[in-house]
């Protein structure tokens, strides 16, 4: 099975990030002269003889125009060989684990990813026989040892971690893991590529949940695998294909178009969550600020090397559970809701929500911390409501 192109004559002048995300994979149709490529709902594609495909498109399970497209922007933007969309990132990852791993095998695991990852590794895969280490990615020297006790099949990790914003040194656990021969995945949700590009840092595989910054209007589940071996590529394609949760049109037609932003958006969320960390850490009602573009924070001098911003996403801990319980509840610009990355902020009280799963486990979020995802609206209202938050308290 070989991967449809339609877009042969990708603008050879679109050459920086911006350029490709815009257009990477966006030919338009010689027909009409579309700008935007066509949203092609078709389940499937006439033959011209049996087995003639046009364009190598069969049926909408195996291949279609605007996921392909999509597929080539992914990417394109995180400079990789082979892209894959999936309709959720739990899909993509358990595409991407079910392709690599077998009976026995072992996940090293950092003690910080989304709680969705674990459940899904642990419940899902383990009573497959697949088993999971945690490890604190934080300390290059607790990895290396890890490694060495007993090397693991894949190597995991989520920098800025979900919802502690923890860093993990993509360059040294890329070269610890792949020196023990195994296959080095990043989840790069909270970066996005305008931010990060793990497979330039060594890298193997990168994961998407593409419902966050990717999207990035709040409109879409999805996720994606981006990877550059193609032998891997093959097996995740027949997983795409053979078990089926690919992304429909009409998700891949709206991702593409959130990405095309990605690079503005990205910068104005993580110069607002800048502003608005810094203006945190100076309240005398916050206990603690994470965020990477501090410069207390542990992780800043790896993730000024490896990032070009910090992000959007800003956790806080207030003095009491109760307390974080309350701020979550009383924001006014801020929603109480699941998720993050969109053009709207949102506030979230992860022990009992995004991470309800792994409460009582290594991973558990303390009770403390409050998840606020920045978004695009003007600066001086978050901080208004931050502040009338606080007083409130
Ligand atoms: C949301 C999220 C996921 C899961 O993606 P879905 O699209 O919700 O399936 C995975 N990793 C991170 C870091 C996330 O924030």
């Amino acid at each position: 099975m070989t991967l449809p192109h339609i877009n042969n004559s990708d603008r050879a002048a679109a050459r920086g990030p911006e350029s490709l995300a815009i257009h990477a994979g966006q030919q338009s149709d010689p027909t009409t002269g579309d700008v935007i490529p066509a949203l092609h709902l078709s389940s499937t594609y006439v033959q011209d003889g049996i087995g003639n495909f046009r364009g190598g498109f069969e049926y909408g399970r195996s291949g279609n125009p605007t996921r392909t497209a999509l597929e080539r922007q992914l990417a394109a933007i995180e400079r990789g060989a082979h892209a894959f969309s999936f309709s959720s990132g739990l899909a993509a990852e358990d595409a991407l684990l079910r392709a690599v791993l077998r009976p026995g095998d072992e996940v090293l695991l950092g003690s910080d990813v989304y709680g969705g990852t674990f459940r899904l590794i642990s419940r899902v895969l383990g009573p497959w026989g697949v088993n999971v280490r945690i490890v604190d990615f934080g300390n290059l020297a607790a990895v290396a040892a890890a490694i060495e006790a007993r090397p693991p099949q894949v190597v995991w990790l989520e920098t800025p971690s979900n919802p502690l914003l923890n860093i993990s040194d993509i360059l040294g656990v890329a070269a610890l893991g792949r020196a023990a021969g195994a296959v080095v995945v990043v989840d790069n949700t909270f970066a996005s590529p305008a931010l990060q590009q793990p497979l330039v840092l060594g890298a193997d595989v990168v994961v998407h949940s593409v419902t966050k910054y990717l999207g990035g209007h709040s409109d879409v589940v999805g996720g994606a695998l981006v990877l550059n071996d193609d032998a891997l590529a093959e097996k995740v394609r027949f997983l795409q294909f053979a078990v089926g949760a690919i992304s429909g049109p009409h998700d891949a037609w709206l991702t593409t178009r959130g990405i095309k932003t990605l690079s503005v958006r990205m910068r104005r969320h993580s110069e607002s969550a800048l502003t608005l960390a810094e203006h945190l850490a100076a309240h005398p009602k916050v206990d603690r600020v994470f965020y990477p573009g501090l410069r207390d924070h542990p992780g800043h001098e790896v993730a000024a090397r490896q990032m070009s911003a910090f992000g959007g996403v800003v956790s806080i801990a207030l003095d009491t559970a109760a307390n974080a319980r309350r701020f979550a509840e009383s924001t006014r610009l801020f929603t109480l809701a699941e998720s993050l990355g969109g053009v709207e902020s949102l506030v979230g009280y992860p022990d009992a929500m995004t991470h309800a799963s792994v409460r009582g486990t290594e991973l558990a979020v303390p009770p403390e911390v409050v998840r606020l995802s920045v978004g695009l609206e003007t600066i001086e209202d978050l901080l208004d409501d931050v502040d009338q938050t606080l007083a409130g308290l």
